[in-house]
């Protein structure tokens, strides 16, 4: 009897790649085999995202290929998992009879009983002690899973749900796992990562986990996503100022500068709090590299509101700007009750402003590295050239040949607005 094949496609965050490399592992210990051609697959899995509609547009295409393909072979298991399932399955079971099973963020059940037939559902995390098989030095540890702050655009509470910690010592069995094979940069994953742990009976927080995983012998960095900055607190930042490990580098959305915008996305803070979070980040850790996320053509967000976020990314200057035009999610508050007033040309003036303004502030910014020496994880090899990451999370290629998982010293001899350009390493800790 042949293998049986998978296809697994996925879109979104870290998250959806994070569960995806699971399911991956878990259809490899079943005897499974990946492929990337889709019409050579018995099973096809598509892990999708709603956060945005073009998101949504990518799995409806990829379903309008399903449909064909179901036709010349009936056999053919689909299943279709992350955030677009949930309040419209009803829907998508009827627009889409072809797929198998539906299922929501990380509910593998279904999924394997495709595979496996009937599955006892054992509650707790699926298959705690089946870890993603890591495919080079970096990897995604999810640790928190949910998000309890439903900010009025946002699907995702409730698509995953409530926030959900995962026990200190399965993470860090689990980092042990992945230092075994290879990996030497953790990432630590949470939609509302600073959120970890307060509903373990312990209560530890992100700090305390963080000293854990550093003292991992192989593990070399530990970053960690996503934060916000309500729950960021003295404490963790003391933790990441402290730990060697443990990268300065933030992802800290802010989403909007005008106070009556951010009231109006039930974001938590104000904007003066926000910028004492900044510096406060930036005392302790002054070259820090944080970078934000803005939504443009929010409802209601008029001229003189936009203008607002643009001073602050002014005033704030962030090493990397992640800019979207607000689109409805059905199921949001902002959905239900905040009419789309901002015309589609103006979304697209005000994303684009907001790009200008994050290309000029990061060309600046990554000006300043040239003629410093920064530390580098090797994370991969691209032709002649190897390429990694600084400390503070700046992509540098290299013109050197440096072995993948090294950790090396180089001078930064150009800088351009996404990636630095970097000479003469000297080895710091080959592997
Ligand atoms: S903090 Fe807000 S934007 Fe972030 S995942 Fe939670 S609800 Fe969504």
């Amino acid at each position: 009897m042949s293998t049986t094949k998978y296809y697994l496609w996925t879109v979104g965050c870290q998250m959806n790649k994070a569960d995806s490399e699971k399911l991956a592992a878990g259809f490899d210990r079943l005897g499974l085999k990946a492929t990337d051609r889709i019409e050579r697959a018995d099973i096809v899995v598509l892990n999708t995202c709603s956060v945005r509609q073009h998101a949504e547009d990518r799995a409806y295409s990829k379903l309008g290929r399903i449909r064909d393909l179901k036709k010349q072979k009936p056999d053919l298991k689909v299943a279709v998992m992350g955030c677009m399932v949930g309040l419209k399955t009803d829907e998508l079971e009827k627009r889409f009879p072809q797929v198998d099973v539906f299922a929501r963020p990380q509910q593998f059940g279904p999924i394997m009983e495709l595979v496996e037939g009937p599955h006892e559902d054992l509650g707790g995390e699926f298959w705690p002690s089946t870890y993603a098989i890591p495919e080079g030095p970096a990897a995604y540890v999810p640790i928190v899973h949910g998000c309890n702050k439903f900010c009025t655009y946002c699907i995702v509470p409730y698509r995953r749900g409530r926030e959900k910690s995962r026990p200190m010592d399965e993470i860090v069995r689990e980092v042990n796992y992945l230092a075994r094979n290879g990996v030497r940069e953790v990432t630590l994953l949470g939609q509302t990562v600073e959120a970890y742990g307060h509903d373990l009976e312990s209560q530890p927080d992100l700090g305390d986990l963080m000293r854990e995983v550093s003292a991992i012998e192989r593990i070399a960095r530990i970053r960690f996503l996503t934060s916000y900055p309500k729950d960021m607190t003295h404490r963790i930042l003391e933790a990441v100022a402290e730990l060697p490990k443990v990268m300065e580098c933030f992802s800290l959305p802010v989403q909007a500068g005008s106070g009556a915008v951010l009231e109006s996305m039930r974001r938590g803070y104000t904007v003066g709090e926000y910028r004492e979070k900044i510096a406060e980040v930036r005392k302790l850790m002054p070259g820090a590299g944080i970078t934000t996320d803005i939504i443009v053509g929010y409802p209601g967000e008029t001229e003189a509101d936009f203008e607002e976020t643009c001073a602050l990314l002014e005033e704030l200057r962030f090493d990397k700007v992640h800019v979207a035009a607000y689109s409805p999610r059905p199921g949001t508050i902002a959905w239900r009750k905040m009419p789309d007033d901002v015309p589609p040309g103006e979304k697209a003036r005000r994303l684009h402003r907001v790009e200008a303004i994050e290309a000029r502030i990061s060309q600046e910014i990554n000006d300043t590295y040239v003629g410093t020496v920064q530390e580098i994880l090797i994370e991969g090899i691209r032709g002649e050239q190897a390429f990694g990451r600084t400390r503070t999370g700046k992509l540098v290629h290299l013109d050197i040949p440096a072995r993948v998982g090294s950790l090396i010293n180089a001078s930064i001899v150009h800088a351009g607005p996404f990636s630095l350009r970097g000479v003469e390493p000297n080895a710091l800790d080959l592997v």
